[in-house]
């Protein structure tokens, strides 16, 4: 086997290691998953539309011969998404392993073409489970704190059912990530599927896109290019934010538990800070002068996010081990180099 080719000419890397399938692979998150399972023997297919994700963050993977991308839209069918496989060195029904990350994540951009966002959380969702039952392959979803919508409870435990507005400007993307849950669960019900679901909170860090439109990625950009900070509402509310070498373990080790642990699990970091508190640090750390600039809050803007992570460290062992300030300096260096 070792040195086949395959469809696209490419030789097949690490033929005995994993066959794994990241869809939105070529965004912040899903390049480096891609990065930490070629790291330990997978070979991986990348399925990304580009929508959001950026060829540059998977630049260097290019000439990996355990690395396939291919340029879909994981809601066009499993047919579709299957055939697109087949332009790799792979087999679709060979894959064992998916991560499901397809999905614009920042508001901005989710809200932009929000009966896309349905589609892509649903239809991307159900095409995934439907090439999972039919590979016997395991399948993440990488979910969000969102299903809890304005919490009114926190920290928000996995039980708690959330307080989402399903006709509001968010709903889009809060209702299509819990339809996608409720998908989940029920192949699982139903099929067997072996599901994994995590609920991802604030996640930062290099590779997520200048314009991006999330609150880390705007305040250092902003500092960095001496910019107002555009702090929405009167900077209160708060959110929690994760490294995502973090995120990125605790994934790897849900998709590796125990075979009846489906989840939901929350993944965060329990760090609570405000978004004044957020873009004072970012002023700090940067050394920017810019100054402080108040918007109105967009509609439904939670007011408050802060994960409980009991079942993440009972289960999977994991807590986050990168603290908010030294996470910013990493980002920011970055964004610099970027810059
Ligand atoms: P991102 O926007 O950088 O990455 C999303 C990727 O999916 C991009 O590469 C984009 O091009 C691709 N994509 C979008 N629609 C697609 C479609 N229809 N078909 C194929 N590819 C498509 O965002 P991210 O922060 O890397 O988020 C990745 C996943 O994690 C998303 O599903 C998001 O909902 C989830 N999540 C992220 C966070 C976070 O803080 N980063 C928090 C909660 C949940
Ligand atoms: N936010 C802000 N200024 C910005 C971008 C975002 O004050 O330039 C606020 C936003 O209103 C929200 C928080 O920062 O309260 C986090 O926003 P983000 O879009 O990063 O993610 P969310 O958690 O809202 O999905």
């Amino acid at each position: 086997m070792n040195g086949e080719n395959g469809e696209n000419g490419k030789l097949m890397g690490n033929p005995n290691g994993k066959k794994v399938l990241v869809t939105g692979g070529a965004g912040f998150l899903g390049s480096h998953l891609c990065d930490r399972l070629l790291k330990e023997g997978a070979s991986v297919v990348c399925l990304d539309n580009f929508m959001t994700g950026q060829e540059a963050n998977i630049a260097h993977l290019k000439d990996n011969p355990a690395f396939s991308a291919v340029r879909h839209d994981v809601a066009d069918g499993v047919d579709g998404v299957a055939a697109y496989i087949s332009r790799t060195p792979h087999k679709p029904y060979t894959i064992e392993e998916i991560y499901n990350l397809a999905c614009p994540a920042s508001p901005v951009h989710y809200q932009k073409d929000p009966v896309r966002t349905l589609k892509t959380s649903v239809w991307g969702a159900l095409n995934m489970l439907e090439l999972a039952r039919r590979a016997g392959a395991k399948v993440l979803q990488a979910s969000t704190s969102e299903v809890y919508g304005d919490a009114i409870l926190s920290p928000q435990p996995e039980s708690y059912h959330g307080n989402v507005n399903p006709i509001g400007i968010r709903a889009c993307y809060d209702e299509g990530k819990r339809a996608a849950e409720t998908l989940f669960f029920d192949y699982r019900r139903m099929y067997g599927t072996r599901i994994k679901v995590v609920r991802i909170f604030n996640t930062y860090g290099p590779r997520m896109h200048p314009a991006d439109g999330r609150v880390v990625s705007n305040f250092i950009m902003q500092a960095l290019r001496g910019e107002d900070i555009t702090i929405y509402g009167d900077g209160r509310q708060t959110r929690s934010f994760c490294y995502v070498d973090d995120l990125i373990e605790a994934i790897c080790r849900m998709m590796q538990s125990r075979e009846d642990l489906a989840g939901p699990v929350n993944i965060g970091n329990p760090g609570e800070f405000t978004i004044r508190e957020l873009a004072e640090k970012v002023l700090s750390l940067t050394g920017s002068r810019s100054k402080l600039a108040f918007q109105p809050l967009p509609q439904d803007d939670p007011q408050q996010r802060k994960p409980d992570i009991g079942l993440a460290k009972a289960e999977l062992g994991w807590e986050p081990r990168v603290p908010l300030d030294e996470g910013l300096k990493m980002t920011i260096a970055w964004f610099k180099e970027v810059l």
